[in-house]
């Protein structure tokens, strides 16, 4: 998988407010926040899209990784007025940095269909 921008957040080589960190998964709040709480979930493994994934090779690190949202939703206190879980993928989607990631989205009412 090609370097990006979070595989130096991974490395601690730039700064980053981290708001979780386990041996498989690494959550830090977005830098350009979208809602009051905005935090990206990444696998620390190199996996750049979705289409990479394999459902049976990856269910742990899929487990780990919404383990960690929710986890994370529940010390942000968005666990109970709900939230949104958000992955693109690809160029249609929007995918910016080419690394697998969550974004956990909270804190307001999210306006649905999304653009
Ligand atoms: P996506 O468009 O789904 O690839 O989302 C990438 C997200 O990463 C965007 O919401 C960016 O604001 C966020 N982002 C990019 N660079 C950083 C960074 N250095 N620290 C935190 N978030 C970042």
């Amino acid at each position: 998988m090609a370097e990006t921008i979070f595989s130096k957040i991974i490395r601690k080589e730039i700064p980053a407010d981290i708001v979780f960190e386990s041996d498989t998964v690494l959550a830090f709040r977005d830098i350009s926040p979208q809602a009051p709480i905005h935090i990206i979930i990444i696998p620390k493994q190199p996996i750049a899209y979705t289409t990479e994934i394999d459902g049976k090779k990856d269910a742990s690190l899929l487990g780990d990784l919404f383990d960690a949202a929710n986890l994370i939703a529940k010390e942000q206190g968005i666990d109970k007025t709900g939230f949104r879980i958000v992955i693109n993928n690809g160029i249609n989607a929007g995918q910016e940095v080419p690394h697998l990631h969550l974004h956990l989205l909270g804190g307001r009412k999210l306006s649905w269909p999304p653009g």
